[in-house]
């Protein structure tokens, strides 16, 4: 069943270490970019579904929250007017703890249909929380992930490691804090310092160090160790969830089944041929104007062929404690996975594990996974 995903690209300012397209809202433009999208909506959901139901729709960003719940609901109800849903439809919002403190928001959220609420808490320590540039500090991160688990059934907190301002002792204080608070979900990343971001020119110019990379393997590993304890499946590089909440939207992507992506910046895969990605434009006010003149909203980015969409699967599988199941690449491929991939699969040797018809790798390789992975592209 296919997946869609509603791109909002503001935020009150921008966090020095990202990369995502987003920025401040400018006056009116938030009530612009919702008619957009549910223009978006009402003219491509119910071609790109085909009869099919939605399984899971995510509004992710920037920061989804600064939309009130009756922006929500608004968008919510064009696409209950283009589409049948799954009966057990996973709808997530990505919220920041700032816009995400007050129980009458969340709510109203719950209230329009969202059933799953991803916070933005990051780190539940100040001194990390100053170095990342947030907006909120750990008291508010604390209040949010309790009102969170108070008004919805299904939460994700994401959480960073390895930052310079980290110890063992403060991972090992998050740990307590989530033993406490026990969230159905959890993405746990390790800081990443991208291209074209202040961090990136703070770390050439010497005012921040490289990310260490023994930190980085101690405190994914230990956050391995404590979370699978606790009962969590540790069930893709960067994420836990409780038995039964793996999220079910980002399984679209890495299973590589077709998703829509509605907004400004927003990618989409549909399933011709051996799979197409799109792009809408990352500008906003060029994705308002192509919905609203009637103009292609959505550009070709990348065609896959047969080779391209075997590597792609590979890549995305093995990210997954899953892995790639024998018969189904058969299947979807019309070869065999360790005859097509025996190359690559003797490269990674003693880290990629063979049970009955699936390879996969595990939590220790996964620390080894850039390099593992090259073997298949
Ligand atoms: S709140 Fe999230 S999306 Fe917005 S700038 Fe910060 S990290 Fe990026």
């Amino acid at each position: 069943m296919p997946a869609l995903y509603i791109h909002i690209p503001f935020c009150t300012g921008k966090c020095p270490y990202c990369d995502f397209f987003s920025r401040s809202p400018r006056t009116n433009e938030i009530t612009a970019y919702i008619e957009a999208l549910c223009l978006d909506i009402d003219y491509h959901l119910a071609g790109f579904l085909n009869g099919a139901a939605l399984k899971s729709v995510f509004f992710g960003g920037g920061t989804p929250s600064l939309l009130s719940a009756a922006q929500i609901d608004t968008i919510l109800s064009h696409i209950y007017r283009c589409a049948a849903l799954a009966d057990d439809i996973e709808i997530s919002l990505e919220g920041n703890p700032c816009s995400c403190n007050d129980s009458t928001r969340l709510r109203d959220y719950r209230r329009a249909g969202v059933n799953r609420l991803s916070l933005g808490v990051q780190s539940f320590n100040d001194a990390d929380l100053l170095f990342l540039g947030r907006r909120h500090n750990a008291a508010t991160a604390m209040t949010a992930t309790e009102l969170a688990l108070n008004n919805f059934d299904n939460v994700n907190i994401d959480l960073m490691f390895a930052l310079p301002t980290q110890n063992n002792a403060s991972v090992e204080h998050s740990c307590q804090l989530l033993h406490q608070l026990q969230p159905q979900h959890l993405s746990v990343y390790g800081l990443s310092i991208e291209a074209n971001t202040p961090f990136a020119t703070m770390l050439q110019q010497k005012e921040i160090a490289a990310v260490d990379e023994e930190l980085f393997h101690h405190q994914f590993l230990h956050y391995h160790k404590v979370l699978t304890a606790l009962g969590y499946e540790h069930y893709e590089i960067s994420n836990y969830a409780r038995p039964g909440y793996r999220c079910r939207h980002n399984l679209t992507y890495w299973q590589r089944r077709p998703y829509l992506g509605i907004g400004a910046g927003a990618h989409s895969f549909i399933a011709d041929g051996w799979g197409q990605r799109l792009a809408a434009p990352d500008s906003i006010e060029q994705y308002i104007e192509a919905v609203t003149t009637g103009g292609t909203v959505r550009a070709l980015l990348e065609t896959f062929d047969h080779a391209q969409a075997m590597a792609e699967f590979a890549y995305l599988g093995l990210r997954c404690c899953d892995g790639i199941d024998e018969r189904q690449f058969q299947h979807l491929f019309g070869c065999s996975f360790s005859a097509h991939f025996s190359h690559a699969i003797s490269r990674c040797g003693h880290h990629l594990h063979r049970d009955n018809s699936r390879w996969h790798m595990d939590s220790a390789s996964w620390l080894l996974y850039d390099h593992l992975i090259s073997a298949f592209l």
